[in-house]
């Protein structure tokens, strides 16, 4: 049966974005409904790398990305990978991606990505606290691992910029690394340490605290929201056995934004770079930290009770099935550093919502403020979430948000 509910603020998707501005509104004193299909947390917000990633300053498309892309793209053994078949739809994206990986384009990009990264780790203390889920919130640091001297010689360019955007990073050699990570074969390179980065050592755990606190005060309606219509005191969000008037909509639905952007008035150039994770259970971690080898694209992270190996991209649209080369890839990766691993006891994909700048899409509709975006961090979103979820309340609350949101506004393409 169809029931029409009302509510004042709706926020579409349950992932770590639209749950934790949901929290932060209900913080605000506000009501909220959730409207999601699945199960809170479950969409990339559960499999992805969990590290508060202040430091990654870096958008993806950059200069060196662009010089490299010929070898990227049709190397076997890439980090990065596109689905034939998905280019025809890929292509606008692609084009803008390249524009954005200009020189110009790809510096204005960082320091966009820095203004949203600067308070990351302490906006992540707090939620962390607020959620009882300070356990899970890890302070090791993370580290970029450099198989070789020239690895580290051809990274020290980006990781000063990174540093004159504010990042803390520390040069080790191989010395220093193998005392700081004593199970890990001697790297020539040795490592950049980026000592006050934190991570989650279970984000589904995370996320089903988060949302446990948002779902003791809000309703949560398990439904798609297929259509958006603005009624002159508000948005009506309709799907499957679901009519909900809300004076004010947030769209949070992460890699599936695009089609609800449009519905709302916004076309916006955004697409997924689908990732991938394999999971080992063990008891005794490999490592203590995040530990991600530069030139294979994935992350080594110690997760409780198992190894998550994490990361790549893959350019393949929101359909196509898993890849097994793109799994694969990964499992020979990890064991090129842990040669006893046996198979993987799960593999999963997910959706990362990426926009071609690396930038997220934060602001009111350009057709009116009560439908609010907020999608499209890419491969940042779970460091960004709270910082999102601020912005988000100040402009539900009619306040000026403390970051300039004019870069990360739905109609700069
Ligand atoms: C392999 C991998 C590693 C990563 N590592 C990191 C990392 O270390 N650090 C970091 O910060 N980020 C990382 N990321 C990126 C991060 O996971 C994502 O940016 C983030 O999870 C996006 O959150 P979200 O809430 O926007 O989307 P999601 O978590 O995907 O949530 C979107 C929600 O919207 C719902 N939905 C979809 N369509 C509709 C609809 N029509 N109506 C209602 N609901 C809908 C979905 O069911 C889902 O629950 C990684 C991603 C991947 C894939």
């Amino acid at each position: 049966m169809l029931i029409r509910e009302h509510t004042e603020i709706a926020v579409i998707g349950a992932g770590v974005v639209g749950l934790t501005i949901a929290l932060e509104l209900i913080d605000a004193g506000h009501d909220v409904a959730l409207v999601d299909p699945g199960l809170p947390g479950m969409g990339a917000s559960y499999g992805n790398a969990g590290t508060i990633a202040g430091y990654a300053t870096s958008p993806v498309g950059t200069p060196d990305v662009l010089r490299a892309l010929p070898s990227l793209m049709f190397s076997r053994t890439s980090p990065l990978a596109i689905r034939h078949r998905a280019l025809p739809s890929l292509t606008p994206w692609l084009l803008r991606f390249l524009r954005q990986s200009l020189p110009a384009a790809a510096g204005r990009n960082a320091v966009a990505i820095a203004a949203l990264l600067a308070n990351a780790g302490e906006r992540w203390d707090d939620l962390a606290l607020r959620v009882a889920g300070a356990g899970i919130l890890q302070r090791r640091g993370c580290l970029y691992l450099y198989e070789t001297p020239s690895a580290l010689e051809a990274a020290k360019a980006e990781l000063s910029q990174r540093r004159a955007l504010g990042v803390e990073v520390s040069l080790i050699g191989p010395n220093e690394l193998a005392v700081l990570e004593p199970g890990l074969a001697r790297l020539a390179g040795g490592a950049a340490y980026f000592t006050g980065a934190t991570f989650l050592d279970d984000p589904g755990r995370m996320m089903g605290l988060i949302a446990a606190a948002v779902l003791a005060h809000a309703r949560l309606y398990t439904a798609r929201a297929d259509r958006l219509t603005r009624k002159p005191d508000g948005v009506v969000i309709e799907g499957a056995g679901l009519h909900l008037h809300a004076r004010k909509v947030v769209i949070a639905a992460g890699a599936h934004s695009k089609a609800l952007a449009q519905q709302a008035g916004d076309r916006i150039p955004l697409d997924t770079e689908r990732g991938y994770h394999v999971e080992w259970d063990m008891t005794e971690p490999l490592l203590s930290r995040p530990s991600c080898p530069t030139s294979r694209g994935f992350y080594f992270c110690p997760m409780a009770g198992r190894l998550r190996v994490a990361g790549t991209v893959e350019l393949g649209g929101l359909h196509l099935p898993p890849s097994p080369h793109r799994v694969r890839k990964l499992v020979e990766g990890a064991r090129a550093f842990f040669p006893d691993l046996g198979e993987p006891d799960r593999e999963w994909m997910g959706f990362r919502p990426s926009m071609p700048d690396s930038l997220p899409v934060i602001g009111p509709s350009m057709r009116g403020g009560e439908v609010i975006h907020a999608f499209g961090h890419g491969h940042l979103g779970v460091t960004m979430a709270p910082v999102t979820a601020r912005i988000v309340a100040d402009l539900v609350a009619g306040r000026s948000p403390t970051i300039d949101i004019a870069a990360y506004r739905p109609g700069r393409f």
